[in-house]
């Protein structure tokens, strides 16, 4: 009814996974970068096409995959990511993501990003931890914290690599795909999620 705002709907895959923490994280960088911005949870097929943008937590990748195809959104998901949508793939939604798994895994990825991820890369012994990161664009180190995180162990030509952990790629942009090994939603430093809104300009 007669409103001209321009306000931006990020939706975020609401299967299974730290699903509100996305949320509130997404509304906090909006705040912060001065953009109106609503954020919806995407469980039904229909949604993603009204979203600007979408956001893939972290959780279960196994669990997420099989309710994706049960879902009918995993066919949308993959429309949007080929029609140029940002999307912000974490953890277990970058291991969706990619295109190739190491080692004879359960998951079957989408195939979206030209990387090799390693499931829980980092080993049981490091089954969560925290490292400050020397992100690409940022000015000063980001404090990540990873939890049973998969690593990029390989990337194509057209990636570019954002941050590392010793060897490891743990973060990565492909044109309008931003993949992270950590979970950004779960400290209060939102730049990460600001780089996300950043490239709903481009
Ligand atoms: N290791 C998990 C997986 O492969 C991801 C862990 C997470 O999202 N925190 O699904």
């Amino acid at each position: 009814m007669g409103s001209d705002r321009q306000v931006t709907r990020i939706g975020v895959l609401a299967l299974q996974g730290d699903v509100s923490e996305h949320v509130l994280a997404l509304q906090r960088a909006a705040v912060a970068a001065t953009m109106e911005v609503e954020v919806v949870e995407v469980r039904k097929p229909g949604q993603i096409e009204n979203c600007q943008a979408l956001a893939l937590p972290g959780g279960e990748s196994t669990t997420i995959r099989r309710q994706l195809d049960n879902s009918g959104l995993a066919e949308e998901l993959k429309a949007a990511a080929h029609s140029g949508k940002p999307i912000l793939a974490t953890c277990a939604g970058l291991v969706l993501v990619s295109k190739e798994i190491e080692g004879a895994g359960r998951v079957k990825p989408l195939g979206l990003m030209d990387i090799k991820v390693g499931r829980n890369a980092f080993g049981p012994q490091k089954e969560s931890f925290e490292a400050d990161l020397a992100v690409k664009g940022l000015d000063s180190p980001y404090r990540a914290v990873f939890i049973r995180a998969p690593a990029i162990v390989g990337v194509g030509g057209n990636v570019e690599v954002l941050a590392r952990v010793g060897g490891a790629v743990v973060a990565a942009r492909q044109k309008n795909l931003l993949a992270l090994a950590f979970h950004p939603e779960l400290t209060e430093d939102s730049r990460i999620h600001q780089i996300f809104l950043k490239m709903l300009e481009a």
